[in-house]
């Protein structure tokens, strides 16, 4: 049986973020990084928030920075204060300015970013976004901590992210960072709405006149380089910084000025992004494979011809034996499931340092089936198998490489 050769489930931390998380109620969930802090990526995550905000709808906005928490000062919140939580253990986001926020800084301060390990930062993250009592959303904005490390990554696996925006600053065109950050997000096929160039050209605001102090164009040479749309460019204004510190940031401020119609523009650019995205389309599930309850969608409509290979648009039970697999870019795939089973790559199948088989075909009977396939992200669905087995993750990428390798798996138009 061919490899299906997982890599995310090996190189990349905790079993826990197999395990994606639905977030029923929430119809877009964007995540706002960057690949180094300081670019003003809290700012643009607030105001974005607001430029949505302005369009209608309903915005929550998560302090992801966990270690830097910056949201309550910018939307003049209180720190040092407990969360509020509800009868059922939920935590109750704070309603400012026609947002619903949480943040860490809520809990520890503005001035006393918390001191915390990798694993637990994961833990608070997944906790401030999953155990939140939101109301219905339309956009969940996460602002991440600068960076494209683990924790962006736990992130970007635990849940269904309907894409990624990307700030940097004209100076700060570092295509290595920029392409790392793209790049993880890619593996976990979180596509990419764009770049954003923040601290662009300055407007002078007596004469109006434009200078480019820290130079231009950086951002919108970067999208063209890496193949990702530009979303727009915000100008260097010192007003932004004082209405950011006075909690009343300049969308709602000045909604009028360059800076805010600019943010503004931003959000309409990033709101055509996200309907030209497909894999937005396909919700979170958790398929029951004997009753169908929860059964995956089968998007025929997100089908395109330059769609991605890797990207599952449809599931189907084609039969009691056969899952089908509809990728976006038209074929369709059938998978017998003993097969599947078979190509469990995960630790327990397969020896992580040699890559030796240790599953022997022998021990899994010929009527092994799965119980439920559940999501994992954008990327993967995980099985909980009738043999009791469920630590393995299926990998759109592995599997689309499975399938073309085997004869179950034919690629076939439909
Ligand atoms: P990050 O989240 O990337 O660390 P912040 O959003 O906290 O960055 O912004 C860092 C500083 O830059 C803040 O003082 C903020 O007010 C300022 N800033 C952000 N965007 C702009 C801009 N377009 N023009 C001027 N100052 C800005």
């Amino acid at each position: 049986m061919a490899t299906t050769g997982t890599k995310q489930d090996h190189d990349h931390g905790p079993k826990a973020s197999a395990h994606a998380e639905s977030l029923p109620g929430i119809r877009y969930l964007i995540a706002v990084g960057s690949g180094k802090g300081g670019v003003g990526k809290s700012t643009v995550a607030v105001n974005l928030a607001l430029a949505l905000k302005h369009f209608g709808g309903n915005i929550g906005l998560v302090d992801a920075d966990v270690l830097g928490p910056s949201i309550p000062g910018m939307l003049g919140l209180p720190t040092g204060e407990q969360l509020r939580m509800t009868s059922d253990n939920k935590i109750q986001p704070i309603e400012c300015h026609g947002l619903q926020a949480v943040s860490m800084g809520l809990v520890t301060g503005d001035d006393s970013p918390a001191i915390l390990r990798g694993p637990m930062v994961s833990k608070y993250l997944r906790m401030l976004i999953a155990n939140v009592q939101w109301s219905t959303l339309d956009y969940l904005i996460l602002d991440l901590p600068p960076g494209t490390g683990d924790t962006q990554l736990t992130l970007a696996q635990s849940f269904p992210l309907s894409g990624a925006v990307i700030v940097t600053t004209p100076q700060d065109v570092s295509l290595r960072i920029a392409r790392r950050g793209l790049r993880m997000f890619e593996t976990v096929n979180v596509p990419i709405l764009g770049i954003i160039e923040n601290m662009s050209t300055f407007t002078c605001p007596h004469c109006g006149k434009g200078t480019d102090v820290f130079s231009h164009g950086g951002g919108e040479r970067m999208s063209r380089e890496l193949g990702v749309p530009f979303l727009g460019a915000i100008p260097l204004d010192a007003e932004i910084v004082t209405s950011g510190d006075a909690g009343r940031p300049i969308v709602l401020e000045k909604p009028n000025s360059v800076a805010a119609k600019a943010y503004l523009a931003i959000a309409t650019e990033l709101t055509g992004q996200l309907l030209g995205h497909s894999s937005a389309a396909l919700r979170p599930f958790a398929w029951n494979w004997e009753t169908g309850d929860g059964e995956p969608l089968w998007v025929k409509a997100a089908v395109r011809p330059q769609g991605s290979p890797t990207t599952a648009v449809g599931f189907r039970r084609r039969d009691e034996r056969t899952i089908s697999i509809l990728w976006e870019d038209g074929h369709r795939q059938d998978f017998d499931v003993r097969d599947l089973r078979l190509a469990c790559h995960c630790a327990l199948c397969v020896e992580e340092m040699s890559g030796q088989p240790l599953l022997d075909p022998k021990t899994v009977r010929p009527d092994v089936a799965p119980r439920t396939v559940s999501s994992v992200g954008n990327y993967a669905f995980s099985v909980n198998w009738s043999d009791g087995h469920s630590t393995g993750i299926y990998a759109y990428t592995a599997l689309r490489e499975l399938g073309e390798q085997s004869a179950t798996g034919d690629v076939v138009d439909v």
